[in-house]
């Protein structure tokens, strides 16, 4: 595997990939942590998830700078996902034996029934290269918590990251097994996945790698967790504070050089405020940093591979060709790394790439609505429901909005983000199952009913 770093085009650094005689010895280490791992009281578990978010603050800057030379994102926001993965480590170490408290039931007189959380047993991972760390702490810290033993097949470009993940719980204390990386490409999950040892999996990418994953599990009768792409609305009604709208936009549109499935895409505009909001917004956007990501003051970086880069500029190409206009941006920078300008486009047609595609990288769609009625038909208008932002400053009237659109969170004057303490998984295309707070951790335990006379 090599890591080609995406501001230089250069290879920094080459793996080798795991054999499969490797592979065979780690799901035989994972079977074995297993037997153990269940058994450790709750509470030492705990503790350990919470020495890992210490490990984690300890050594931020490397991780920071790991992440930020194998996939391009600028260093400050890589800093800052070293903190969440922190901060989800805190929480799962803090509130899981609430979570997974056993429930009680009515039951006859003299007999005693519950319900209690049982861990299933290793758990295969594939993860993406967006968020090298979050996505993977993201899963690791509730399932772990919980029991189970987890098995990394991160994406191909970051390698790095996924073996320091695995130290990061190693220096945590965490016994040998609990939680490996697999340095395997695409084409070996399914060989895993097919392994008994493997009890279930989860998966954070594109929906044909979503549907591949889901069809080999369901051959095999085992539970999936998907979370895939999104095409988020980003709704501003004729009350909405435009200024805060914009200014929350931009962030939502271009924070990880765009390369968000929850990032902010298709922005739906009310036609009393369209064009002040544009205006700004087109301006606020023209205003961000683009450059250098170890540098502090980059907002955005290059996109993280030089294909995917390509892949987006050739869907901006296709929807000006279809007859959207490009207000800024549009055409990638002059240079040897994958450097995407922020990008607006305007009267996108009906049916083009921009229009109903994921457009993985900083290009805003924006549409010119009539009337509430119109935004929410707009919003919905998509095969994806991951997430969406509705601005309005009539709260009730954004909370009656909330519940007609079709995604798995809607956000009223905020931006749509992953947080610990609430649930996080989308609908139609974008996936299925929910990940973090208590449906997170529960995604993957054997709800187990017992039964005492
Ligand atoms: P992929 O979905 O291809 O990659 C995500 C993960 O899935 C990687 O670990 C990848 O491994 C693995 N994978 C890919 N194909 C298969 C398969 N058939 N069976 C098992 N595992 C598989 O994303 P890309 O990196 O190619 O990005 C393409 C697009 O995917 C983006 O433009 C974006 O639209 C979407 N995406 C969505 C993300 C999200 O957060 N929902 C994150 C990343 C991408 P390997 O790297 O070895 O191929």
């Amino acid at each position: 595997m090599d890591v080609v770093n995406p501001a230089t085009g250069e290879t920094v650094e080459t793996y080798e990939t795991d054999s499969s005689a490797e592979v065979e010895a780690k799901l035989d280490r994972a079977t074995d942590a297993f037997e153990t791992w269940r058994d450790r009281p709750l509470r030492e578990r705990e503790e350990l998830l919470a020495r890992a978010g210490e490990v984690l603050r300890e050594n931020k800057h490397e991780y920071a700078e790991t992440m930020t030379e194998e996939m391009g994102k600028p260093i400050s926001q890589s800093i800052g996902e070293v903190e969440k993965c922190a901060w989800v480590c805190d929480h799962y170490a803090e509130h899981a034996s609430a979570y997974l408290e056993p429930d009680g039931h009515p039951s006859p007189p003299g007999t005693r029934v519950k319900t209690v959380y049982d861990p299933l047993g290793p758990v295969l991972a594939v993860m993406p290269w967006n968020f090298p760390l979050w996505q993977v702490f993201r899963f690791a810290a509730p399932y772990l918590v919980a029991g189970n033993v987890g098995l990394l097949k991160h994406a191909s470009n970051v390698p790095g990251s996924a073996l320091a993940i695995e130290e990061v719980f190693r220096e945590a204390g965490f016994p040998e097994g609990v939680f490996q990386t697999l340095l395997i490409p695409s084409s070996a999950v399914e060989d895993v996945l097919v392994d008994h040892r493997v009890r279930a999996a989860t998966l954070t990418g594109s929906g044909p790698a979503g549907r591949a994953v889901a069809s080999t599990a369901g051959d095999n009768l085992k539970k999936t967790v998907l979370e895939l792409g999104g095409s988020d609305p980003f709704v501003v009604l004729d009350d909405a504070d435009i200024e805060a709208a914009v200014e929350t936009g931009t962030w939502a549109r271009n924070l990880n050089g765009g390369q968000s499935c929850i990032a902010a895409k298709r922005f739906i505009v009310h036609t009393d405020v369209y064009d002040a909001f544009v205006d700004r917004f087109v301006s606020e956007v023209e205003a961000l940093v683009v450059g250098d990501p170890t540098d502090e003051d980059t907002d955005v970086g290059p996109q993280a591979r030089a294909g995917l880069m390509t892949e987006l500029h050739e869907q901006v190409e296709a929807s000006v060709e279809a007859g959207a206009t490009v207000l800024t941006g549009g055409e990638p920078l002059d240079g040897d790394g994958a450097f995407y300008p922020p990008t607006v486009l305007a009267d996108v047609p009906e049916g083009c790439p921009a229009d109903t595609e994921e457009t993985f990288g900083p290009v805003a769609s924006v549409y010119e609505v009539d009337d509430e009625a119109a935004a929410i038909e707009k919003a919905n208008d998509t095969e994806f429901g991951l997430g969406a932002s509705v601005w309005t400053e009539d709260r009730h009237r954004g909370e009656a909005i909330a519940r007609r659109i079709d995604a798995g969170c809607v956000y009223v004057n905020e931006l749509v983000k992953s947080d610990p303490r609430v649930p996080f998984g989308g609908i139609k295309e974008s996936g299925y199952g929910r990940e973090l707070s208590e449906p997170g951790i529960k995604e993957f335990v054997n709800r187990k009913t017992v039964w005492v006379n």
